[in-house]
This record gives C-alpha cells, sequence and structure tokens, in this order.
C-alpha cells in the first residue's frame, strides 16, 4: 500500500507486519481507486488481492521520498538516505530489505511546490486520486455565443503543433473557460485573462507580462506553455488530469471541470453551425 501511494505508516512505528487503522483506510483507498468494494480487507484468491499484485508488476514511475524511524535500529546506509528524494526506478526501494520499516513519502503537492516543479524549481507529486462520482452525466451549460475558440483557432492550432500538444485540448479548455468562466470580465480583480485565464500576476515567472496576456496569441501560447509543462511533470497524465491541473493546481482528485473538458473535446462544439 506504501509502495502504490495509499499508505503512510506512523513516523516513530515504520513499516511493520502489524496491521493499524491507517491500513485499513489505505486498503478502502485502495479498492475505491480501482472500483472496488471499499471492504478495507484483503483475502486470499480476492479481487482485492489480485489487483494489488497486479499493481506491483507495474514498473514503478515517478520519485519519492526515503523516511526512516530516525532510532538506532535503521542500518547506517538507509539512515544516510532518510529525506532524500529517490527514483522507483533506483532500488532497493524503502521495505524491501529484510526488517526495513523504511516507507516512501510522496513528493510534496500544494499548489505552491507544482508552481515551483512547473517553474523548474524543486519537485512535486502532480498524481491526482480519481473522483469518486461518475460526473459525466451531469447536466452543463455553456454559454455558447461566449466562445472564444473559432475567432483563435489558427492560432491555436499553429502554437499547439509548435508545442506538440493536441489542439482539440487546447480548443476544449479555452471553450470551457470562455464559455462558463467569467474571470476577468465579471471579476476584474480575478486578473486572470482569457481566453486562457492565465492569472498574469501569478504566472510572471513563465515569462509573460500582463500586457503580453492581453494579446490573444500570447495568451494562447501561455497556456499551451503550461499545460506541456504539466505533460512533462506527468507524461502519463489523462485529459482529466492535465485539465483538472490547469484549472487547479493545489488539486488532489479529479475535478467536476474536467469532466466537461473531456467532453467537450469530443463533442467539439465550437464546429456547430450557429
Ligand atoms: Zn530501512
Amino acid at each position: 500500500m506504501n509502495r502504490l501511494g495509499h499508505y503512510i505508516p506512523p513516523k516513530d512505528i515504520g513499516i511493520t507486519d502489524i496491521p493499524d487503522s491507517v491500513l485499513l483506510s489505505a486498503i478502502k483507498d485502495f479498492q475505491k481507486s480501482l472500483g472496488l468494494d471499499a471492504t478495507g480487507t484483503i483475502n486470499p484468491d480476492d479481487k482485492t488481492l489480485a489487483a494489488i499484485n497486479a499493481e506491483l508488476i507495474k514498473p514503478q514511475k515517478g520519485y519519492y521520498v526515503w523516511r526512516t524511524v530516525h532510532d538506532n535500529h535503521v542500518r547506517a546506509d538507509h539512515a544516510a538516505k532518510d529525506g532524500m528524494t529517490r527514483a522507483w526506478a533506483n532500488s532497493p526501494d524503502p521495505g524491501d530489505d529484510f526488517n526495513c520499516r523504511c516507507w516512501a513519502e510522496p513528493l510534496p503537492n500544494s499548489a505552491e511546490d507544482r508552481k515551483n516543479a512547473l517553474l523548474g524549481k524543486g519537485m512535486a507529486d502532480f498524481k491526482l486520486k480519481r473522483d469518486l462520482q461518475p460526473l459525466n452525466d451531469k447536466p452543463w451549460y455553456a454559454i455558447e455565443t461566449k466562445s472564444e475558440v473559432n475567432e483563435n483557432r489558427l492560432i491555436i492550432e499553429d502554437e499547439s503543433k509548435a508545442a506538440g500538444i493536441n489542439p482539440d485540448l487546447i480548443k476544449a479548455i479555452i471553450y470551457v473557460e470562455t464559455t462558463q468562466g467569467y474571470y476577468d470580465e465579471y471579476y476584474p480583480l480575478n486578473k486572470s485573462i482569457r481566453p486562457m485565464n492565465i492569472q498574469a500576476e501569478y504566472w510572471k515567472e513563465l515569462g509573460y507580462s500582463r500586457k503580453d496576456l492581453e494579446t490573444p496569441r500570447l495568451n494562447i501560447k501561455a497556456g499551451i506553455d503550461l499545460v506541456k509543462r504539466i505533460y512533462l511533470q506527468n507524461p502519463h497524465a489523462s485529459v482529466s488530469e492535465v485539465a483538472t491541473l490547469y484549472n487547479d493546481l493545489g488539486a488532489k482528485r479529479i475535478n467536476d471541470y474536467v469532466a466537461r473538458v473531456g467532453r467537450v473535446m469530443k463533442e467539439k462544439p465550437w464546429l456547430k453551425k450557429k
């Protein structure tokens, strides 16, 4: 459960063979993430055990921080790794060696940590948990006349191609941001600028001034740059994950907003005849 990112043991005990209540909720969390019954238990030959084994065979991706219990039974070479950011690709993994109580702590994942990572300063965890509610059947409302996709179509296609990003994803983000977000038009103090709702002050280190972002091409270019940076941090991200992070960098779960981006990307409402 620790290796799969669902379980952090008590800091002074570390990983042991004795199940605790945190482990119980970790198992439930794991079960929910795969749509299994959240019983919190694992039995021989059940679906949970099969799912755990299937997950553990997959090569582990990304990075973690090595943690130890900080007592004098910790092996010297494990104590030396305490606090180190390590790739799952490098062995040993915490907990692998005989009687090892060390564990893997996920990289920090606050909006600030992720922002810094996107700007090339430090590392952060960009993984999101699956949303537990089925969202795609929810009705949503768009003020279609406000869509800024068509008027920017050539720029979007141009700049997406140059960045190697699917232009339909950018169109879907712009469609949702402009038909459902009112940000700069109605809430001038929010300071996010259409069509991609970039917050000039927050993202000034990307190298675009507020004046730049008021130019559609530079605005779209900056938005695509952000999407690309998110993909670089999380190369296996789904459309839902990228769109959630674009909308809310501090998100811990895939959110409601993205159910729309995924759907809009499929339906392409900007192609509709007026
Ligand atoms: Zn250890």
